[in-house]
């Protein structure tokens, strides 16, 4: 069922058309038909947004007010997202062609959990006094950092909006969002909810639209002070190119290929049922997941039947069906490009054991589905395991020794995140000291909580999300001497 309406941008925190009157269809992966008419942002939309957010930062309440409003107000966004969990769930589930169940997890538990910690956080940010030589005080007071362009992705739409919105509102800055042109629904009802919740309406804009004119306009201005991306090696690369003459404060979230690591003493059981969620969830489709599976020779075979035995039993099915463990990709070309890594991995030696091709259900034969794959005898050096898939495919990587397993996990470009499953201490904590990884896992394949930082070492990009330390990213600190004298 397509939406009739057309969603309008929504600039200094008011909808309205693009000016150029363009608009944009975005489609439902599970049918590849229309979903929404959404209005098309372009420079003129950006210079108006950033002319917006520019006053809203110089001259507007929001960065003066007192920290603990602004957290009030975070918490009563909050409040009111969890009132309309379900309709932001079936939106983000049709648009993203997410599970429901997934849907609402991020809705509730991620997105709104988030604007809480933030809410919670804004009056926690202290100063210091530094102990100077000179006479008087030496005060390091933390500011906001300014105009904030924040860029997000398809894969978790609301909840990566809300990483970057939520410790950029409360630190007091102005923000103008990004969404991604297949999934800018929920980041628009993001916005409004911002402003019913109290942001003043300068502070908040959103402009859908294409990354290479919108997104690059917005980090090549020099009105943007900070800039957090989430998305592509490649693109983050461009950023920090384009943002360079600025001198904009730059955050990266980039891709990953995160390895699992299981040990011949793990719960072995255990590991395999939740490895099918960290791999195939999300259809494969994030940054964390844990896409090189490296296990201890002694049980390979045994481990490789028995996810593989799992895997098959993963429901692949409609998100709006409550049944639902997968759904389809994003697009069809993203479903191109990961059977095209399939056949890369078989024609260097890998054997698929099991999915990688579309699933025969005739009632999912409109939507971009593909059964979740496992490759065998992966070797590190293949494609398979050195390139960011992004999709429903796990390489089953063998390995002898401990040594062997931290060289493995580490020969690779990305240090996102990571897990490992073993029943000895010691070696979870000296594997967990030497895997050069953001965010690591022991017996859990879990990477993400509101309250800890977030991101990656190596090409998996710079800086860190969440916890206190996405604050940090979001103020700048001035050091003001007063003199006793
Ligand atoms: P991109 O990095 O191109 O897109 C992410 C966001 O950046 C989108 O909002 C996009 O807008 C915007 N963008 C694109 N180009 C620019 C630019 N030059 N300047 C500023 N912003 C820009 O990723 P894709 O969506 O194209 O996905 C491609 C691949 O990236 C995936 O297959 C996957 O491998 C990886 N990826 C990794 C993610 C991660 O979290 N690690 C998340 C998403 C993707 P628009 O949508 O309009 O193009």
């Amino acid at each position: 069922m397509s939406d009739t309406t057309t969603h309008e941008l929504l600039i200094g925190g008011r909808r309205r058309p693009s000016r150029s009157g363009e608009t944009f269809s975005v489609n439902e992966p599970a049918t590849g038909t229309p979903m929404a008419t959404v209005a098309k942002a372009g420079p003129a939309d950006v210079d108006d947004a950033l002319a917006a957010a520019t006053r809203a930062f110089d001259d507007g309440p929001w960065p003066r007010l007192p920290a603990t409003e602004r957290g009030r107000v975070l918490l009563r966004a909050a409040a009111l997202m969890r009132e309309r969990s379900e309709d932001l769930a079936r939106v983000e589930a049709r648009n993203a062609g997410k599970p429901i169940g997934d849907a609402r997890w991020e809705v509730v538990e991620a997105a709104a959990a988030t604007l809480e910690y933030f809410g919670g956080a804004a009056d926690k940010v202290q100063g210091e006094v530094a102990p100077i030589s000179a006479p008087g005080l030496g005060v390091v007071l933390r500011e906001p950092v300014g105009v904030s362009a924040l860029i997000v992705p398809w894969n978790f739409p609301l909840m990566i909006a809300t990483w970057k919105v939520a410790p950029a509102l409360a630190a007091g800055n102005a923000v103008v969002l990004k969404p991604a042109s297949y999934t800018p629904l929920t980041a628009l009802m993001l916005g409004e909810l911002l402003v019913e919740a109290g942001v003043p309406e300068e502070a908040v804009s959103v402009l859908p639209g294409p990354g290479a004119e919108v997104g690059n306009a917005l980090v090549a201005d020099p009105r943007v002070a900070k800039i957090s991306f989430t998305g592509e090696t490649g693109t983050g690369t461009s950023i920090l190119q384009a943002s360079a003459p600025n001198i904009a404060r730059v955050s990266l979230e980039l891709g990953g290929k995160s390895a699992c690591i299981v040990f011949a003493d793990a719960d072995v059981d255990r590991a395999v049922d939740e490895l099918a969620g960290a791999v195939f969830g999300n259809a494969g489709q994030d940054c964390c997941a844990r896409s090189r599976v490296l296990v201890e020779r002694a049980r390979y075979d045994e481990f490789v039947e028995a996810f593989a035995r799992r895997t098959e039993a993963v429901r692949v099915g409609a998100p709006l069906d409550e049944s639902t463990e997968m759904g389809p990709l994003i697009s069809e070309k993203q479903r191109a490009t990961v059977r095209g890594y399939v056949e890369s991995g078989a024609s260097e030696g890998a054997t698929v054991v099991t999915g990688g091709a579309a699933p025969e259900d005739p009632e999912l034969a409109g939507g971009s589905y593909l059964r979740p794959c496992v490759l065998s005898g992966v070797d590190n050096d293949m494609t398979v395991a050195r390139e960011e898939i992004f999709g429903p495919v796990a390489a089953v990587v063998p390995f002898d020794t401990e040594q062997d397993a931290i060289r493995i996990a580490n020969d690779s470009i990305y240090g996102l995140s990571g897990s490992l499953w073993t029943r000895d201490l010691g070696r979870a904590l000296r594997v967990a000291k030497g895997v050069r990884t953001g965010v690591l896992s022991v017996n859990s394949n879990r990477s993400v909580h509101p309250q800890m930082p977030f991101g990656g070492h190596k090409r998996s990009g710079l800086g860190r999300e969440l916890g206190l330390h996405a604050m940090a990213a979001y103020t700048e600190v001035k050091s003001v001497y007063l003199s006793d004298s």
